[in-house]
Protein backbone atom coordinates (compact mmCIF):
# COMPACT_ATOMS: atom_id res chain seq x y z
CA UNK A 1 0.00 0.00 0.00
CA UNK A 2 1.28 3.50 -1.37
CA UNK A 3 1.43 6.01 1.33
CA UNK A 4 -0.75 8.41 -0.11
CA UNK A 5 -3.28 5.32 -0.20
CA UNK A 6 -2.49 4.79 3.79
CA UNK A 7 -3.46 8.43 4.86
CA UNK A 8 -6.41 8.21 2.51
CA UNK A 9 -7.72 5.11 4.58
CA UNK A 10 -6.44 6.66 7.87
CA UNK A 11 -8.53 9.95 7.17
CA UNK A 12 -11.62 8.43 6.02
CA UNK A 13 -11.66 5.61 8.91
CA UNK A 14 -11.52 9.02 11.59
CA UNK A 15 -13.61 10.73 9.35
CA UNK A 16 -16.38 7.92 9.85
CA UNK A 17 -15.50 7.71 13.66
CA UNK A 18 -16.20 11.02 14.00
CA UNK A 19 -19.83 10.47 12.78
CA UNK A 20 -19.81 11.99 9.50
CA UNK A 21 -21.93 9.52 7.20
CA UNK A 22 -19.27 9.56 4.35
CA UNK A 23 -15.77 10.66 3.21
CA UNK A 24 -14.39 11.26 -0.44
CA UNK A 25 -11.35 12.21 -1.65
CA UNK A 26 -10.62 14.67 -4.99
CA UNK A 27 -7.55 16.12 -6.61
CA UNK A 28 -7.71 19.92 -6.40
CA UNK A 29 -7.92 20.88 -9.83
CA UNK A 30 -10.38 23.08 -11.72
CA UNK A 31 -13.83 21.83 -12.24
CA UNK A 32 -14.16 22.39 -15.93
CA UNK A 33 -17.31 20.18 -16.12
CA UNK A 34 -18.93 22.75 -13.92
CA UNK A 35 -17.76 26.11 -15.39
CA UNK A 36 -19.93 26.29 -17.83
CA UNK A 37 -22.89 25.11 -16.08
CA UNK A 38 -21.98 27.85 -13.20
CA UNK A 39 -21.64 30.58 -15.71
CA UNK A 40 -25.32 29.86 -17.60
CA UNK A 41 -26.85 29.61 -14.26
CA UNK A 42 -25.84 32.76 -13.06
CA UNK A 43 -26.57 34.25 -16.42
CA UNK A 44 -30.18 33.34 -16.36
CA UNK A 45 -30.22 35.19 -12.83
CA UNK A 46 -31.13 31.74 -10.91
CA UNK A 47 -29.17 33.12 -8.32
CA UNK A 48 -32.09 35.95 -7.57
CA UNK A 49 -30.74 38.09 -4.66
CA UNK A 50 -28.47 35.56 -4.05
CA UNK A 51 -25.37 37.84 -5.13
CA UNK A 52 -22.86 35.94 -3.07
CA UNK A 53 -23.08 33.64 -6.07
CA UNK A 54 -21.65 35.73 -8.38
CA UNK A 55 -18.49 36.54 -6.26
CA UNK A 56 -15.84 34.61 -6.40
CA UNK A 57 -16.23 32.75 -9.68
CA UNK A 58 -12.89 32.08 -10.63
CA UNK A 59 -12.15 30.54 -6.43
CA UNK A 60 -15.23 28.59 -7.34
CA UNK A 61 -14.23 26.79 -9.65
CA UNK A 62 -10.07 25.97 -8.21
CA UNK A 63 -9.74 25.50 -4.85
CA UNK A 64 -6.15 25.88 -5.39
CA UNK A 65 -7.21 29.74 -5.63
CA UNK A 66 -8.66 29.19 -2.22
CA UNK A 67 -6.14 27.12 -0.20
CA UNK A 68 -2.12 27.88 -0.95
CA UNK A 69 -0.52 24.46 -3.06
CA UNK A 70 -4.48 23.05 -2.33
CA UNK A 71 -3.75 19.53 -3.60
CA UNK A 72 -6.90 17.52 -2.39
CA UNK A 73 -10.50 18.00 -1.84
CA UNK A 74 -11.62 16.32 0.98
CA UNK A 75 -15.43 15.73 1.19
CA UNK A 76 -17.83 14.74 4.18
CA UNK A 77 -21.23 14.34 4.68
CA UNK A 78 -23.65 14.41 7.75
CA UNK A 79 -27.02 12.90 8.29
CA UNK A 80 -29.69 15.36 9.15
CA UNK A 81 -32.05 13.11 8.96
CA UNK A 82 -34.59 13.24 11.63
CA UNK A 83 -36.26 10.37 13.86
CA UNK A 84 -39.42 12.56 14.47
CA UNK A 85 -40.82 14.41 12.02
CA UNK A 86 -43.16 17.72 12.33
CA UNK A 87 -47.20 16.92 11.72
CA UNK A 88 -48.66 17.50 8.38
CA UNK A 89 -51.04 19.80 9.97
CA UNK A 90 -48.73 22.92 10.61
CA UNK A 91 -46.22 25.15 9.46
CA UNK A 92 -42.98 23.19 8.33
CA UNK A 93 -39.30 24.13 8.85
CA UNK A 94 -36.89 22.40 7.01
CA UNK A 95 -35.61 19.29 8.51
CA UNK A 96 -31.92 20.59 8.00
CA UNK A 97 -33.04 22.96 10.84
CA UNK A 98 -34.49 21.44 13.69
CA UNK A 99 -31.39 21.29 16.00
CA UNK A 100 -28.40 23.37 16.18
CA UNK A 101 -27.01 24.98 13.21
CA UNK A 102 -25.15 22.78 11.60
CA UNK A 103 -22.23 25.24 10.92
CA UNK A 104 -20.97 25.08 14.27
CA UNK A 105 -21.29 21.04 14.75
CA UNK A 106 -20.34 20.45 11.24
CA UNK A 107 -16.96 22.97 12.45
CA UNK A 108 -16.27 21.34 15.19
CA UNK A 109 -16.28 17.87 13.51
CA UNK A 110 -13.31 19.13 10.79
CA UNK A 111 -11.79 20.45 13.27
CA UNK A 112 -11.39 17.25 15.29
CA UNK A 113 -10.51 15.60 11.86
CA UNK A 114 -7.38 18.24 11.32
CA UNK A 115 -6.06 17.72 14.66
CA UNK A 116 -6.25 14.17 13.86
CA UNK A 117 -3.96 14.82 10.17
CA UNK A 118 -1.78 16.84 11.97
CA UNK A 119 -1.33 13.90 14.78
CA UNK A 120 -1.14 11.06 12.61
CA UNK A 121 0.40 12.29 9.42
CA UNK A 122 2.11 15.57 10.24
CA UNK A 123 2.23 18.75 9.92
CA UNK A 124 -0.75 19.49 6.65
CA UNK A 125 -2.05 23.34 5.85
CA UNK A 126 -5.67 23.33 4.96
CA UNK A 127 -9.18 24.77 4.86
CA UNK A 128 -12.11 23.71 6.41
CA UNK A 129 -15.43 24.78 4.70
CA UNK A 130 -19.21 24.22 5.52
CA UNK A 131 -21.50 25.50 3.10
CA UNK A 132 -19.46 28.58 3.14
CA UNK A 133 -19.27 30.92 0.22
CA UNK A 134 -16.94 29.64 -2.76
CA UNK A 135 -17.19 26.00 -2.58
CA UNK A 136 -19.03 24.08 -4.74
CA UNK A 137 -19.53 21.26 -2.34
CA UNK A 138 -22.09 19.19 -4.26
CA UNK A 139 -19.58 18.79 -7.12
CA UNK A 140 -16.70 18.44 -5.35
CA UNK A 141 -18.88 15.38 -3.14
CA UNK A 142 -19.95 14.13 -6.66
CA UNK A 143 -16.39 14.06 -8.02
CA UNK A 144 -15.61 12.30 -5.26
CA UNK A 145 -18.04 9.18 -5.33
CA UNK A 146 -20.28 10.56 -2.29
CA UNK A 147 -23.23 9.83 -4.44
CA UNK A 148 -24.66 11.24 -7.43
CA UNK A 149 -26.41 15.71 -8.31
CA UNK A 150 -30.47 14.68 -8.83
CA UNK A 151 -32.84 15.86 -11.31
CA UNK A 152 -33.27 17.74 -8.16
CA UNK A 153 -29.75 19.20 -7.50
CA UNK A 154 -29.29 17.32 -4.67
CA UNK A 155 -26.43 15.43 -3.58
CA UNK A 156 -28.17 11.49 -3.37
CA UNK A 157 -26.95 8.13 -3.12
CA UNK A 158 -29.17 4.74 -2.96
CA UNK A 159 -28.50 3.36 0.37
CA UNK A 160 -28.94 6.48 2.41
CA UNK A 161 -31.14 9.28 0.16
CA UNK A 162 -30.20 12.93 0.08
CA UNK A 163 -30.28 14.31 3.85
CA UNK A 164 -27.06 15.14 4.83
CA UNK A 165 -25.08 18.22 5.02
CA UNK A 166 -21.70 18.19 2.56
CA UNK A 167 -18.56 19.90 4.04
CA UNK A 168 -15.01 19.96 2.81
CA UNK A 169 -11.30 20.18 4.25
CA UNK A 170 -8.82 21.60 1.39
CA UNK A 171 -5.31 20.13 2.14
CA UNK A 172 -2.07 20.36 0.99
CA UNK A 173 -1.61 16.99 1.13
CA UNK A 174 -1.18 14.44 -2.27
CA UNK A 175 -3.57 11.54 -1.57
CA UNK A 176 -5.68 8.90 -3.64
CA UNK A 177 -8.71 9.94 -5.26
CA UNK A 178 -12.22 8.46 -5.90
CA UNK A 179 -14.65 8.42 -8.52
CA UNK A 180 -17.60 9.59 -9.86
CA UNK A 181 -21.26 6.98 -9.03
CA UNK A 182 -23.72 6.06 -11.62
CA UNK A 183 -26.52 8.41 -11.53
CA UNK A 184 -29.79 6.30 -10.80
CA UNK A 185 -32.27 8.66 -11.16
CA UNK A 186 -33.63 6.93 -14.57
CA UNK A 187 -36.87 7.99 -15.83
CA UNK A 188 -38.09 9.04 -12.60
CA UNK A 189 -39.45 12.55 -12.53
CA UNK A 190 -40.73 12.75 -8.97
CA UNK A 191 -39.54 15.92 -7.66
CA UNK A 192 -40.07 17.80 -10.73
CA UNK A 193 -43.40 17.02 -10.69
CA UNK A 194 -44.32 17.62 -7.06
CA UNK A 195 -42.07 20.80 -6.72
CA UNK A 196 -44.88 23.25 -5.46
CA UNK A 197 -43.52 26.44 -7.01
CA UNK A 198 -42.33 24.60 -10.57
CA UNK A 199 -38.43 25.52 -9.52
CA UNK A 200 -37.03 22.33 -11.06
CA UNK A 201 -37.03 23.95 -14.23
CA UNK A 202 -35.87 20.95 -16.41
CA UNK A 203 -33.88 17.70 -15.14
CA UNK A 204 -31.13 18.99 -12.65
CA UNK A 205 -31.83 22.63 -13.15
CA UNK A 206 -33.37 24.53 -10.17
CA UNK A 207 -34.07 28.06 -11.18
CA UNK A 208 -33.00 29.43 -7.72
CA UNK A 209 -35.32 32.75 -7.78
CA UNK A 210 -38.14 30.42 -8.10
CA UNK A 211 -37.62 27.90 -4.80
CA UNK A 212 -38.88 27.90 -1.17
CA UNK A 213 -36.15 27.71 0.25
CA UNK A 214 -34.83 30.88 -1.49
CA UNK A 215 -37.96 32.59 -0.67
CA UNK A 216 -38.27 31.80 2.91
CA UNK A 217 -34.51 32.00 3.85
CA UNK A 218 -32.62 34.09 1.68
CA UNK A 219 -35.07 37.21 -0.41
CA UNK A 220 -34.51 40.05 1.88
CA UNK A 221 -38.01 41.45 0.42
CA UNK A 222 -41.36 40.69 0.12
CA UNK A 223 -42.14 37.27 -1.14
CA UNK A 224 -43.72 37.84 -4.96
CA UNK A 225 -47.81 37.89 -4.82
CA UNK A 226 -47.95 35.21 -7.83
CA UNK A 227 -46.29 32.58 -5.10
CA UNK A 228 -49.31 33.61 -2.78
CA UNK A 229 -50.70 29.57 -2.17
CA UNK A 230 -48.05 28.29 -3.59
CA UNK A 231 -45.38 27.27 -0.07
CA UNK A 232 -47.40 24.24 0.72
CA UNK A 233 -47.20 25.55 4.47
CA UNK A 234 -43.14 25.65 4.10
CA UNK A 235 -42.26 28.72 6.83
CA UNK A 236 -38.66 27.88 6.54
CA UNK A 237 -37.00 26.14 3.79
CA UNK A 238 -38.31 23.52 1.75
CA UNK A 239 -37.85 19.64 1.50
CA UNK A 240 -40.75 18.81 -1.01
CA UNK A 241 -38.46 17.25 -3.79
CA UNK A 242 -36.18 15.22 -1.27
CA UNK A 243 -39.20 14.08 0.43
CA UNK A 244 -40.99 12.44 -2.81
CA UNK A 245 -37.71 11.27 -3.76
CA UNK A 246 -37.66 7.48 -3.86
CA UNK A 247 -34.42 6.90 -2.68
CA UNK A 248 -34.95 8.97 0.87
CA UNK A 249 -37.17 5.55 2.09
CA UNK A 250 -33.97 4.30 2.86
CA UNK A 251 -32.81 7.22 4.88
CA UNK A 252 -31.62 6.55 8.43
CA UNK A 253 -32.07 8.87 11.42
CA UNK A 254 -28.80 10.42 12.54
CA UNK A 255 -27.27 9.72 15.86
CA UNK A 256 -26.11 13.45 16.32
CA UNK A 257 -27.78 14.75 19.83
CA UNK A 258 -27.21 18.29 18.90
CA UNK A 259 -29.54 18.08 15.62
CA UNK A 260 -32.65 17.28 18.01
CA UNK A 261 -35.37 19.79 18.28
CA UNK A 262 -35.80 21.97 20.76
CA UNK A 263 -38.80 19.89 22.53
CA UNK A 264 -41.67 22.20 22.02
CA UNK A 265 -40.72 22.49 18.13
CA UNK A 266 -42.61 19.43 16.74
CA UNK A 267 -45.59 20.16 18.63
CA UNK A 268 -46.43 23.52 17.58
CA UNK A 269 -49.92 24.22 15.28
CA UNK A 270 -50.55 26.55 13.07
CA UNK A 271 -52.14 28.77 16.07
CA UNK A 272 -49.00 28.64 17.86
CA UNK A 273 -46.80 29.39 14.69
CA UNK A 274 -49.65 32.42 13.90
CA UNK A 275 -48.92 33.89 17.46
CA UNK A 276 -45.33 33.30 17.80
CA UNK A 277 -43.78 36.03 19.97
CA UNK A 278 -39.91 37.44 19.56
CA UNK A 279 -39.61 35.33 22.94
CA UNK A 280 -40.86 31.76 21.75
CA UNK A 281 -38.76 32.27 18.75
CA UNK A 282 -35.74 33.21 20.77
CA UNK A 283 -35.93 30.11 22.86
CA UNK A 284 -37.08 27.27 20.11
CA UNK A 285 -34.89 28.59 17.58
CA UNK A 286 -32.05 29.68 20.35
CA UNK A 287 -29.19 27.60 18.77
CA UNK A 288 -30.98 26.99 15.45
CA UNK A 289 -30.30 27.71 11.55
CA UNK A 290 -33.91 29.43 11.58
CA UNK A 291 -32.37 32.34 13.41
CA UNK A 292 -30.95 33.04 10.00
CA UNK A 293 -34.12 34.89 8.78
CA UNK A 294 -34.41 36.67 12.07
CA UNK A 295 -37.75 37.13 14.03
CA UNK A 296 -39.07 39.56 11.32
CA UNK A 297 -38.54 37.15 8.25
CA UNK A 298 -39.70 34.33 9.81
CA UNK A 299 -42.55 36.15 10.24
CA UNK A 300 -43.16 37.77 6.82
CA UNK A 301 -42.88 34.18 6.41
CA UNK A 302 -45.74 32.84 8.62
CA UNK A 303 -47.97 35.95 7.04
CA UNK A 304 -47.51 34.91 3.62
CA UNK A 305 -48.72 31.54 4.63
CA UNK A 306 -51.92 32.47 6.41
S1 LIG B 1 -36.88 22.90 -2.30
FE1 LIG B 1 -39.10 22.96 -2.69
S2 LIG B 1 -39.40 24.76 -4.00
FE2 LIG B 1 -37.21 24.27 -4.05
S3 LIG B 1 -36.95 22.97 -5.81
FE3 LIG B 1 -37.30 21.58 -4.07
S4 LIG B 1 -39.53 21.25 -4.06
FE4 LIG B 1 -39.12 23.01 -5.35
S1 LIG C 1 -37.15 12.20 -7.17
FE1 LIG C 1 -36.51 10.86 -8.87
S2 LIG C 1 -35.68 12.29 -10.40
FE2 LIG C 1 -35.78 13.38 -8.46
S3 LIG C 1 -33.75 13.11 -7.56
FE3 LIG C 1 -35.05 11.47 -6.74
S4 LIG C 1 -34.71 9.74 -8.15
FE4 LIG C 1 -33.95 11.58 -9.17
Amino acid sequence: MSIKEKHSDLIKAEALRLGFLSCGISKADFLAEEAPRLEKWLRNNANGEMQYMENHFDKRLDPRLLVDDAKSVISLTLNYYPEEQQTSDTFKISKYAYGQDYHHVIKGKLKQLQEFISEEIGEVGGRAFVDSAPVLDKAWAAKSGLGWIGKHSNLLTQKTGSFYFIAELIVDLDLTYDHPVTDHCGTCTACIDACPTQAIVQPYVVDGSKCISYFTIELKNEIPQEFQGKFDDWAFGCDVCQDVCPWNRFSKPHQEPLFNPHPDLLSLTKKDWEEITEDVFRKVFQKSAVKRTKFSGLKRNIDFLK
